[in-house]
């Protein structure tokens, strides 16, 4: 996504004939290393506050404000390196103006305070909480730069018997000054902002050791859910998919918390499995795909992610994949075939209503249902496709070799075209042009 809008308090402001120009969007000009948030969330209410320091770089000269995501926060006290600095929000922004202008390659650290009570992305429910997606609706960060991948630390300020989940590790929890607790959770590597979040409050537990990672259950729900049954299927998932990726799971860990409704959301490390798609999966075996899609993300999505929206289909269209070959592996081929069924139905409903775009495409969706149709199950399909035209070994090595090489680090469809063209030792443009780029 590239919003350019246009910030009318930047010209209200300006005392140059240049700064009127201005025309700036979230991330224009500069990229972010680490956020560091200290957070104190209403476990009732989903209030915050909470002060950020955010360490940033320059990528281009004369940067002479940061922007970051819009949201509901009161922002104040803020702070460019030693220097307090004018902050302004507006529907599409919130601007920092630099006391002086950024370089490229020169790093200033922004520090401030926020309070508020977010507009999405934090649900208060059960006596715990749960931040899904919009995590630049309770923290100031870069929501729609999933190729601006940065570390996080997070701490928790919580009532002395709450659990928490967060990105990364976290450190013994620390008593603070107040009768909270502090948990400390710190990135073990940089993550898209749109994967960070935290459930917290109260959450009882259950890990279990494999031979890929632990997996640790948390429920989310109040209702005392039976946890070591309803993710039963999680650790044969894990080694699976972990076969597939060549990989284990990233930090060896990974936690699922049972929340409430239809919540799906993967996040870096953990994910929110909504309770009543768990029930309806019990009652129809052979529709279940949360825990492996989800599960999946871990590798494809939050350790491999799309260098921008255009590419989403990389992260979506593998999850995607990834459930109907599981099936296959735990199920049989008709399984296999089945998922794919679902997915091309999907694809030929929105083809009926005149809808069909290659998978890199670049435009605005008319509605959500086109876009999963062509990004999740056009993807799958064209992952399938590619399976069939290059055959199995070349497929999954050339996987294995894509998962490998970009850990960590953002793509493109061509760096996924580059990995299946080595693998397969085949030109794959005439596929590539036809599925993913359009002619
Ligand atoms: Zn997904």
């Amino acid at each position: 996504m590239n919003r350019r809008v246009l910030l009318p308090v930047l010209l209200a402001a300006a005392t140059n004939a240049e700064a009127q120009s201005t025309t700036i969007a979230p991330g224009d000009g500069f990229e972010v290393e680490r956020y560091a948030v200290a957070l104190r969330p209403d476990l009732e209410t989903a209030a915050v506050s909470g002060t950020e320091t955010i360490d940033v770089r320059g990528t281009s000269d004369r940067v002479t404000h940061l922007a970051f995501s819009a949201n509901a926060l009161r922002i104040a006290d803020a702070m460019v390196d030693a220097t307090p600095v004018q902050v302004s929000s507006t529907t599409d922004a919130i601007v920092f103006t630099l006391p002086q202008a950024l370089r490229k390659g020169r790093k200033v650290t922004l520090r401030f305070r926020f309070e508020g009570t977010p507009a999405r992305g934090l649900t208060a429910v059960a006596g715990s909480i749960y931040a899904s997606y919009f995590a630049c609706d309770w923290m100031v960060c870069l929501q729609d730069a999933p190729g601006d991948k940065a570390h996080l630390a997070l701490d928790l300020f919580l009532p002395a018997d709450a659990q928490s989940v967060g990105v990364g590790r976290a450190s013994p929890a620390a008593t603070s000054a107040d009768p909270l607790v502090i948990h400390r959770w710190r990135s073990t590597r940089p993550y898209s902002p749109y994967l960070y979040a935290f459930a917290a409050g109260r959450l009882p537990r259950q890990a279990i050791a494999t031979a890929h990672g632990e997996l640790v259950y948390f429920d989310g729900t109040g209702s005392n859910a039976d946890l070591a049954a309803l993710f039963a299927e999680a650790p044969a998932i894990t080694a699976f998919l972990a076969n597939k990726a060549g990989m284990p799971l990233p930090d060896r860990r990974y936690a699922q918390v049972l929340v409430p409704g239809r919540e799906a959301q993967e996040s870096a490390g953990f994910s929110l499995i909504g309770q009543s798609e768990l029930d309806r999966e019990r009652d129809d075996p052979s529709s279940a795909w949360i825990i492996a899609h989800e599960m999946a993300h871990q590798w494809w999505g939050n350790l491999v992610t799309c260098a921008t929206w255009q590419d989403f289909w990389l992260n979506e269209g593998m999850a995607t994949f990834m459930v109907a070959a599981w099936k296959e592996h735990s199920a049989g081929d008709a399984a296999y075939r089945q998922e794919l069924d679902v997915a091309r139905r999907r694809v030929e409903q929105v083809r009926e209503l005149g809808f069909d775009k290659p998978l890199a495409w670049d435009g605005e969706y008319p509605s959500l249902r086109a876009r999963r149709a062509v990004q999740y199950s056009k993807g799958a399909l064209f992952l399938a496709h590619l399976r069939e035209t290059i055959g199995e070994v070349a497929f999954w090595n050339g996987l294995r070799r894509f998962t490998r090489q970009h850990a960590r680090k953002t793509v493109t469809s061509k760096d996924f075209q580059n990995a299946m063209e080595r693998s397969s030792g085949r030109d794959l443009s005439a596929t590539f042009a036809e599925w993913v780029y359009g002619k």
